[in-house]
């Protein structure tokens, strides 16, 4: 593993601190520290009830101690501290952890004698932007740090595990060596030209299994982004068609207001959950309809646009009403989407809704529901989930994050670019320059070259301790 980069080489060495537990009240709070003087300032703050020192502990030890305030002299809390030195430790640095009882006021307290004794306040993520920079891990198993604490399903934790592993990264890293012995047999072709034909038949033979084998991987990216970020399915129909009701029955929970009076919903609402294994961001919105209403109105204008973006659209189709001009419309208008007309209100055995039209304009996708009965809503979350598993095999490893697609996407093209070349019989200059490119690709996916905007880019999204 290397995770250095060339524009990003000013490791700052100074030492920083946080609170890298959740806020709020709990049994502990972990107050972090990384850097050249985290354990002289734990030194300075900690006096250990066994009489030594926290200098003289070993690495990846742990002690008792009481928790000085160096303004009074007093004692704020006692706590465990857990001291990791560098380079065998999460950054690369040295690390001090201190757990001290956890209350929110308790744990700023001792964060900020840290703080006088020295420390500066950690941005979000920069722990683990260090052990990217310190080569402790590579750039996309830190992305995977990050899908680790946000995974709302098994299926997504598994697979962010696995990229934490570095499973991702060892597979790039081959293409990436194998890119290098291609170029250094078109090297030796050049060298001995009278090799060149026969050469040439087994540099394509290499590059059509490596493009065959990046080909299948970004196969899987809308599945794995999709299990990384959630899937998100957006309820849209025209006012009071029982979009809300359905909402909250797919929660189980009241979380929409539900009321007869058309317009009730006006903003979107985003709730996360998990429809058998999927992680889902279900998304509530304001009914579709021509208002003159200036915040109505703009609320059927986020109802459009949160469709537009939306992985699965649900279209709500009222069966008390049946099928009016406008859902063929809007129905039409999202045929070729992840589209699923739902119709409710089934316990009131209306069936104003023509089925064999519906099966006509849906494709055949669509499902009967009552929000009040709760029939149909569990077959609906299936057919949801079906339209992802059917997008590959959640087993198999995916890549994570629009970056690493952007990544693989660029090395393919650049590949079939060589392919395509050497097909065409060009020099092997030009190739030799598409295929530095798929290499370059594959290192930036890794973090072997990358820019610091990309960098501040992934770890803004950190929380701050991580
Ligand atoms: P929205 O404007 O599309 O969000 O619709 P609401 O969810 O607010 O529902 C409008 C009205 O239809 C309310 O009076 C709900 O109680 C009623 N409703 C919604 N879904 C069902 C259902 O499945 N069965 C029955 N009987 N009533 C429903």
């Amino acid at each position: 593993m290397g995770g250095n980069t060339d524009s990003y080489t000013d490791i700052e060495n100074d030492t920083i601190g946080a609170i890298a537990s959740p806020m709020g009240t709990g049994g502990i709070a972990i107050v972090r520290l990384s850097g050249g003087q985290s354990i002289s300032i734990a030194d300075k703050m900690v006096k250990l009830r066994k009489g030594t020192s926290v200098k003289s502990m070993g690495s990846w030890s742990v002690a008792l101690g009481d928790i000085l305030d160096t303004g009074t002299d007093g004692i704020v809390d006692e706590g465990l501290v857990l001291v990791m030195k560098g380079p065998r430790s999460y950054t690369g640095e040295d690390v001090v952890e201190i757990q001290c009882h956890g209350g929110v006021l308790v744990a700023e307290k001792v964060l900020n004698i840290a703080f006088r004794l020295g420390a500066r306040a950690a941005m979000p993520g920069e722990f683990t932007k260090r052990a990217f920079l310190n080569g402790r891990i590579t750039l996309d198993e830190a992305e995977a740090v990050l899908d680790v604490i946000t995974s709302a399903s098994e299926v997504s934790l598994a697979q962010a595990g696995r990229r934490l592993k570095g499973e991702l990264g060892a597979m790039v890293e081959k293409w990436e060596a194998l890119i290098i012995d291609v170029l250094a047999l078109i090297q030796g072709s050049i060298d001995f030209p009278e090799n060149i034909e026969s050469e040439h038949g087994r540099l394509q033979d290499l590059l059509a299994g490596l493009s065959g084998e990046i080909g299948s991987v970004l196969e899987r990216a809308p599945l794995g982004l999709a299990l990384s970020g959630g899937v998100e399915v957006c309820l849209v129909g025209r006012p009071n068609v029982g979009k809300s009701s359905l909402f909250n029955a797919l929660l189980s929970r009241e979380r929409a207001i539900v009321t007869d009076i058309p317009g009730t919903t006006r903003d979107v609402l985003g709730e996360r959950t998990e429809w058998y294994g999927l992680p889902v961001v279900l998304l509530d919105t304001a009914g579709l309809r021509q208002t003159k209403e200036v915040v109505e109105a703009m609320g059927v204008e986020r109802a459009k646009s949160a469709a537009q973006e939306s992985n699965v659209i649900l279209y709500v189709l009222d069966d008390t009403e049946g099928v009016l001009e406008e859902d063929r419309e809007w129905l039409k208008r999202w045929q070729e989407r992840h589209c699923l007309a739902v119709i409710t209100k089934d316990d009131l055995g209306e069936k104003q809704v023509d089925i064999d039209e519906l099966e006509n304009i849906s494709h055949g996708n669509y499902v009967r529901v009552s929000s009040v009965t709760g029939t149909g809503i569990e077959s609906l979350k299936k057919k949801v989930q079906g339209m992802f598993t059917s997008l590959g095999d959640p087993e198999v490893l995916a890549p994570g994050s629009a970056r690493q697609v952007d990544c693989l996407e660029r090395a393919w093209g650049w590949i079939n670019e060589a392919l395509d070349n050497l097909r065409q019989g060009w020099t092997d200059d030009v190739v030799v320059l598409s295929l530095e490119q798929a290499a370059r690709a594959l290192m930036e996916l890794t973090g072997k070259h990358v820019s610091e905007e990309t960098l501040n880019r992934i770890f803004s999204r950190f929380c701050v301790g991580k």
